[in-house]
């Protein structure tokens, strides 16, 4: 057997492309936030992370471009050894300030942060203990620990304590969810969660990454229940509302110098690059100076979110600005995109095994930026071509 068969017998990505419908690594020839332009046609972008719309802020650009003029391009190594610089060390004050949090620990991206986190508080003897819809990067974080990993079905609060009950009483537990779904876009019950982890001795780390930036005033989903303080570690990542490239993690101080020391992840990498962490330093400033932005993403989100709904979608359990558009079978959810992109509309594809098995959606998700035409000319477009292929 010759270890690349695998790769000569994987036929299923091309079998799309034969039929014209491959939704994937589209390169784009330019972006402004809202709208691209992709093969030489500009479309509406309801398929970015980039919620607030800062990626193209005037004051977020300045910050990057001025400190690779004053630091250059890379760090050229790790946090441990040679790549922490003062900007770092500010942008872990001042996040840990805003989020609540004795300190925060940035990485040099979300995933990396999972893993690193994750893999260094789970030790052999420990259960870490995740929901069914939780994030690829918390999944390999449990792989990579060495403790024994359980999973719960997703928001489902009996299977919860069904598996916390299971565990050993002297086990040491981490339950890991996500604040916001990045598929369906609804919530963790944090309310319900906290006080079944403090019944079981268990410590409760929420993964932000679609969260800060958008809910609790941008501080995220224990801000948005106003449960901080109960939540013992905050993850976040700086990829999407803070317009950058990067991850971090907050909590106590005892326990992120543990990580810090510990977690392979930030220790084995090279750092964040100066200007990605200048935009996020930038990018925080500007979540706190114009709030309305935050406003007017959830102003948004709740106008498309309705709209869908009356032209006969089903938007799941959404509550946020990510709305899947759940479709089922997965050819009629490709016909359905490549429609949408015909017509001028950039929406995400998403197939099993990132979504059950007959579940086949889009993933539509907004951004402070849209206006109000680009937004209706989203619904006109949703019911003409849905219309048309037959699933409204
Ligand atoms: N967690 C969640 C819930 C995510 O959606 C993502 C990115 N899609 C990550 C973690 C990883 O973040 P990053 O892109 O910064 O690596």
């Amino acid at each position: 057997m010759d270890l690349f068969d695998k790769c000569h017998a994987y036929t299923r990505a091309k079998e799309v492309q034969a039929l014209g419908f491959y939704p994937y690594f589209i390169p784009l020839e330019h972006t402004e936030g809202t709208e691209v332009v992709a093969d030489g046609k500009r479309l509406i972008m309801i398929g970015s992370n980039n919620y607030l719309g800062l990626t193209t802020h005037p004051k977020v650009r300045s910050a990057a471009i001025e400190a690779v003029q004053q630091y250059g391009t890379s760090c050229t190594g790790s946090r441990f050894l040679n790549g922490t610089l003062e900007l770092h060390r500010e942008l872990e004050r001042k996040l840990a300030a805003f989020i609540g949090k004795e300190a925060t620990l940035v990485f040099s991206t979300g995933f990396q942060t999972n893993l690193g986190t994750i893999a260094a508080l789970v030790s052999r003897a420990d259960i870490v203990i995740t929901d069914k819809e939780d994030h690829a990067s918390i999944i390999d974080g449990c792989r990579l620990a060495f403790g024994q990993m359980k999973r719960f079905r997703h928001n489902d609060m009996t299977s919860l304590e069904r598996s916390l009950q299971g565990c050993d009483a002297k086990a040491g537990k981490l339950v890991v969810v996500d604040g916001v779904f990045s598929m369906g876009g609804d919530i963790a019950p944090l309310a319900e969660i906290i006080p079944l982890c403090k019944k079981h001795n268990a410590r409760l780390m929420v993964d932000d990454a679609h969260s800060v930036g958008v809910l609790g005033g941008g501080r995220g989903t224990p801000d948005h229940f106003g449960l901080t303080d109960n939540v013992d570690l905050i993850m976040g990542t700086f990829s999407k509302s803070f317009a950058s490239l990067g991850g971090f993690i907050a909590g106590d101080e005892a326990v992120l110098h543990y990580i810090q020391h510990t977690a392979r992840s930030f220790i084995f990498s090279a750092s964040m690059a100066p200007p990605s962490v200048a935009a996020a330093l930038a990018a925080l400033e500007v979540m706190q100076e114009e709030p309305e932005r935050i406003e007017r993403l959830q102003a948004i989100a709740k106008k498309m979110r309705r709209g869908f709904q009356a032209l006969g979608y089903d938007t799941g359990a959404s509550e946020t600005p990510i709305i899947p558009i759940v479709i089922g079978e997965d050819m009629a959810m490709l016909q359905m995109w490549k429609a949408l992109f015909d017509a001028g509309i950039y929406a995400n594809a998403i197939l099993p095994p990132a979504v059950p098995p007959g579940k086949a959606l889009l993933r539509t998700s907004f951004m402070a930026t849209h206006t109000d035409e680009q937004l209706d000319q989203v619904l006109a477009t949703f019911e003409k071509v849905g219309r048309k292929i037959g699933v409204i």
